[in-house]
């Protein structure tokens, strides 16, 4: 079976997994679904235990990627190539566990996304002989990650849109020290801001001839590479194929959350998922109430790549549940909401609430969470209160405690080491670029440096 994809918009044709990856965003603005979720056989499940991650990360890639558009021995080098670093599940309590996905090049779980991405959509320009820019809107993470997968690959250009004030030291460096192929401007306004020009310009005929993507998670290929590590915990932990794990996301964009709902809906047991947010909590409001309300402008929280006031995959979350809503957050038609609140379950966590769990963390267990890891733990301890699982539960941490050096030497007056790729990057010189929150202004800014 060969998938195809459609677009939450509907108004744009069908396209396979190579097209979906190389256009980004479907051209009637919508993103592309999986018309038809692969599943998992019973022998594929009770096989994963004995499977490596790389191995595990070809197992769920095949079933996307038809052997026409990647053969198996060039998805094998790639999944090799991206996977070259940890995925450590830290045992907590008896049951409870922390999955450690920030041992990548860049400290955050954006590594195992970014990385088969890059692979991906540069074997395929090489195939066509083609070229392309990406264009990537970052709240934090995102730019550093793209921006160190993609840096040398050739046929491909990365123009990195970051909110200037938002950013901390450490992430900004990650992406304006590396010069090469990989362009970074500061926004002086928000991360929606960022996205909303991004968007924009992916629509704006006059930029077509740049063959401009995305890598942003709006890019289907960045969301199924994160499908991989929650087969991964589950396979780890479950002592048969009935046992059912539960998982909690730190969510912003909800990129992580749709990776962990496309491997349930391949057949991978999980009891419960967790939806994690900040105090931008429109989708914990509108799991409540029903009524979906973008945060403009978004908040700012510790947890600042997840400050997000209308996540760019709440579009796909609402079709995958049957529902439609078009790309400015109106629901056309509501989901199954009896389903995605027996599925998932929803906390907005307050700053205070995040700090006093970084605390707590490392008192009670000697365990060193950031504000977004916290953030997620935190959600998991509601959720216990109101539900006691007697299953495995696995609060995902999504970046290393050092890029955020102020917030945990505060708390617990400890100084967590940098990771030596990041403590490099404190000395080299940064290039910088600054514009406003214009479109046309951005879109001047494009011409000029592609040109
Ligand atoms: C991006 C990011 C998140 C949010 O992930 P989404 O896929 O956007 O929901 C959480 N934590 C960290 C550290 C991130 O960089």
């Amino acid at each position: 079976m060969v998938v195809r994809f459609y677009s939450t918009n509907l108004k744009a044709p069908e396209v396979t997994f190579r097209r979906a990856i190389l256009q980004g965003q479907a051209p009637d603005r919508g993103l592309y679904m999986p018309k038809e979720i692969p599943k998992f056989t019973v022998k594929e499940l009770s096989g994963m235990k004995d499977q490596s991650y790389i191995d595990l990360a070809f197992t769920v890639l095949r079933k996307y990627i038809a052997p026409e558009e990647i053969d198996d021995k060039k998805l094998r080098t790639i999944v090799s190539d991206a996977y070259n670093f940890d995925v450590l599940l830290e045992q907590v309590t008896d049951k409870d566990y922390i999955m450690r996905l920030d041992h990548g090049p860049t400290a955050s779980f954006k590594d195992f996304a970014a990385r088969a991405l890059g692979r991906i959509m540069s074997h395929f320009l090489s195939q066509d002989q083609n070229e392309a820019v990406v264009l990537v809107a970052t709240s934090g993470d995102t730019g550093g990650a793209v921006a160190d997968a993609f840096l040398g690959l050739p046929r491909v250009r990365v123009v990195i849109l970051y909110p200037k004030a938002e950013v901390s030291d450490q992430q900004r460096r990650q992406m304006t020290t590396l010069g090469q192929n990989v362009t970074a401007v500061g926004v002086t306004g928000k991360f929606d801001d960022c996205q909303r020009m991004v968007k924009e310009a992916f629509a704006d005929p006059d930029l077509v001839s740049f063959g401009l993507t995305s890598a942003n998670s709006i890019n289907f290929g960045r969301l199924i590479p994160q499908a991989v590590y929650y087969c991964y915990a589950w396979s780890r932990l479950a002592l048969s194929s009935k046992d059912r794990v539960v998982f909690s996301v730190p969510s912003g964009n909800f990129g992580n959350l749709m990776g962990g709902l496309f491997a349930f809906r391949m057949g991978l047991p999980v009891k419960h998922f967790i939806v994690a947010t900040n105090e931008n909590d429109e989708v914990p409001r509108f799991l409540a109430t029903g009524t979906y309300t973008k945060i403009v402008p978004s908040k700012n929280c510790l947890s600042n790549a997840m400050n997000v006031g209308h996540p760019s995959n709440f579009a796909r979350l609402i079709a995958l549940y049957g529902g439609n809503m078009d790309e400015n957050g109106k629901i056309r038609q509501m989901p199954d909401m009896k389903r995605l609140r027996g599925e998932l379950y929803s906390y907005s966590i307050s700053d205070t609430e995040t700090k006093a769990t970084i605390l707590s963390a490392y008192q009670q267990h000697h365990v060193l969470l950031e504000p977004h890891g916290a953030v997620g733990w935190a959600a998991l301890q509601r959720y216990k209160s109101k539900e006691h699982p007697v299953e495995f539960c696995v609060s995902l941490e999504t970046a290393d405690p050092a890029k955020f050096p102020d917030t945990i030497q505060g708390l617990l007056h400890i100084n967590p080491p940098l990771p030596p790729k990041m403590a490099t990057q404190q000395d080299l010189p940064e290039q910088l670029y600054e514009i406003p929150t214009t479109y046309t202004r951005m879109k001047d800014f494009l011409r000029q440096i592609l040109a």
